[in-house]
């Protein structure tokens, strides 16, 4: 299935199991064109190949990684190249930082209103991006306790994909999870 880029939140995670990779890719640089032409922002040839290069795994990439491969690439071999590239994809909603990895992916969602909940395998690294919404939740209640107003909030769950899982059972991934 395709995710039709909308303005509601998408509920599936994605990164984990089968799906069109190869739409990830397109419909992640597609969209980038689309906004940053919306918004008078210049995705230049180096921001759209690093943007590309996270498209190309679930897996956070740090910027040392994103260096070497924006080099082997042909683009400029300083560090600033990448992290420039790397804040410019944040800050326009194309990729997440993941900090505890201090590392980066692309939006699984991008031109969706999300708040990004990470579930990072141990094993192989994997990434998935599903939804949260952590100030409804129990965070919330103990917000609106004592008063305080959450702006942001960072979900990062760690733990082993449905791959890593043994696999023994025959759970190869055929969707069947949550
Ligand atoms: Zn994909
Ligand atoms: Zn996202
Ligand atoms: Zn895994």
């Amino acid at each position: 299935m395709t995710q039709t880029p909308s303005a509601d939140a998408p509920a599936d995670p994605v990164g984990f199991g089968r799906h069109d990779h190869a739409s990830c890719i397109a419909d992640g640089l597609a969209e980038a064109e689309a906004r940053c032409a919306a918004k008078g922002l210049r995705l230049t040839p180096v921001r759209r190949k690093a943007l590309e290069i996270l498209l190309q795994e679930h897996r956070a990439l740090g910027a040392y990684d994103m260096l070497d491969r924006l080099r082997a690439a042909g683009f400029g071999s300083q560090p600033p190249v990448a992290y420039r590239a790397l804040d410019f994809l944040v800050a326009g909603g194309f990729a997440h930082k993941i900090e505890c990895l201090n590392a980066f992916i692309a939006c699984a969602h991008p031109g969706a209103r999300h708040t990004p909940a990470f579930m990072i395998c141990r094993t192989c690294e994997a990434v998935a991006e599903a939804q949260a919404a952590p100030a409804r939740g129990s965070l919330g209640k103990a917000a609106r306790a004592s008063g305080f107003a959450i702006e942001r909030t960072v979900v990062e769950a760690e733990g082993l994909c449905p791959a890593c899982q043994g696999g023994a059972e025959g759970g190869a991934g055929d969707g069947a999870g949550a």
